[in-house]
């Protein structure tokens, strides 16, 4: 049989690789970096600080399925807040405590009506004071888009009921552990759900998986062309050679996909589909739980940034003893000014930036921990094109070509959703291939872990 090729080697790309080979299927998996992980990648420095790109939070129902618990640790604590007016809200139950937000949230939920775009999605869900102060700010930060102009399946992606994150955050309470709220929406959240992270960092979350597949990982091969013949995935150009597939599963960003397809031009209208470009900024302190909890968002659009992660507040190993590292998320365009910045300039802005909110730590202020830069961190779900994208989820349109993962469904996903959503793609694309009912293989998927961890 034809090879199967899996172009990136990021969770989604191992996970594509790792069941299609439990299924008896062969599989070429082209990396274009020097590494696996893509965005899932840890890094450790010789003062003792683990840190990842961006920070990472993952269940324990991830890791057992991944094979990686015996070397995960519990966290005990994750929590949100948000800064605003000189105050710092708890997430959600602070703001929702405060009369002028819960008063306009109760008047907009008595004359909603459909949403057109995600502002009106925010100001009817939320009320006109949460929306206009807090989220609509926010989502314009980490977008680059005005609220007018996005989808509201924007907001409907951040949507938890209030009940289930009540009962979820006491669960988190009783049991002394992180219940995660709002991680996955493939498969239910409840009180045995709860963070962990692997020592060493969320990079060896991957390494199970990696064992079972490496031989079949080609590092620094970027896929340079998907061949396609009469709307059907016939090879893939990688080095400049043509190799015959009998199908084609990406992990890239969606608006490349129209540039590598050759044969056709069903994906062009892609190329419009926008990601928000990210840089990470880390900043060292001595003491511990700086922030008012693990995460703090910061609607103030005179900052730079929109979110800090004190990531070491729900992980304490991740820093040495007494010192902690805080993650500021800036927005930004490929080539704008915080994109071209000296990386000493954009710590000092991150610096001015939270002493403003909190001037005690400018004293305890130990130093830069470096920058990471993505062009790729966030998919913006822009209202001109959200019918295309709706489209795009069903099916590419092109016989076997699949797009998974957070960029290639250009979806807001986290980890696990990531995996459940591309082993149910793979059964897709065994069957496509023509690969006999994997029955036994079968029992090893999601539903199987559900009743065990409650
Ligand atoms: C700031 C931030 C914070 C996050 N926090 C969390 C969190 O707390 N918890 C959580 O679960 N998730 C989190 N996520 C999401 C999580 O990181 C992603 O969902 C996941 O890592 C995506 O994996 P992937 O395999 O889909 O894509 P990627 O990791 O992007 O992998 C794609 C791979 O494809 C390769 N590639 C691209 N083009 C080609 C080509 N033409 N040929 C060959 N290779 C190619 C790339 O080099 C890359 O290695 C966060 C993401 C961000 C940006």
């Amino acid at each position: 049989m034809k090879p199967i090729a899996v172009l990136g080697a990021g969770i989604a790309g191992l996970t594509a690789a790792f069941d299609l080979r439990r299924r008896g299927l062969p599989v070429i998996v082209f990396e274009a970096g020097k590494t696996v992980g893509g965005m899932a990648s840890s890094f450790q420095d010789a003062e003792g600080f683990t840190y990842d790109f961006g920070a990472h939070f993952v269940s324990n129902r991830l890791a057992q399925a991944m094979g990686a618990a015996e070397i995960c640790r519990t966290v005990g604590h994750y929590g949100e807040a948000v800064w605003l007016g000189g105050k710092s809200y708890g997430y959600p139950f602070g703001l929702l405590r405060s009369p002028h937000f819960a008063a306009s949230a109760l008047a907009a939920r008595l004359r909603s009506h459909p949403a057109d775009n995600a502002a009106d999605w925010f100001r009817q869900t939320y009320g006109e004071a949460l929306a206009q102060e807090v989220a609509i700010p926010i989502a314009e930060a980490w977008s680059g888009a005005r609220a007018e102009e996005l989808s509201p399946s924007v907001g409907e992606k951040m949507r938890a009921g209030i009940l289930k994150t009540l009962y979820l955050k006491a669960a988190s309470s009783l049991t002394g552990r992180a219940v995660c709220n709002g991680y996955s929406h493939e498969m239910p959240e409840s009180a045995g759900v709860y963070h962990v992270y692997p020592g060493g960092g969320i990079s060896r979350l991957l390494e199970p998986t990696l064992r079972r597949v490496s031989d079949i990982v080609q590092l620094e091969s970027p896929v340079e062309a998907i061949l396609v013949e009469n709307e059907r995935v016939t090879g893939v150009r990688v080095k400049g050679q043509d190799i015959v597939v009998s199908a084609a599963i990406s992990t890239a960003p969606v608006n490349v996909l129209p540039r590598l397809i050759k044969g056709s031009d069903t994906l062009s209208p892609m190329a419009e589909f926008r990601y928000r470009p990210m840089i990470f900024v880390n900043l060292r302190f001595t003491g511990r739980n700086l922030l008012p909890d693990t995460m703090l968002w910061v609607p103030d659009r005179s900052q730079a940034f929109f979110r800090l992660t004190e990531a070491p507040f729900s992980m304490p190993w991740l820093a040495p003893e007494g010192k902690t590292q805080i993650t500021f998320d800036i927005g930004c365009q490929v080539g704008d000014e915080f994109w071209t910045m000296p990386e000493d300039k954009l710590a000092a802005i991150c610096l001015d930036g939270i002493c403003r909110i909190f001037p005690n730590l400018r004293q305890k202020y130990l130093g830069f921990g470096g920058t990471l830069k993505t062009p790729v961190a966030y998919p913006v779900y822009m209202a001109k094109y959200e019918e295309q994208r709706r489209r795009f989820a069903r099916a590419t349109g092109i016989d076997g070509l699949y797009s998974v993962g957070r960029n290639g469904e250009f979806g807001h996903l986290l980890m696990e959703d990531v995996y459940w959503r591309t082993l149910r793609r793979m059964r897709d694309v065994a069957s496509y291939v023509g690969a006999p009912a994997a029955s036994e293989h079968e029992s090893a998927l999601p539903q199987g872990l559900t009743p065990a961890l409650g």
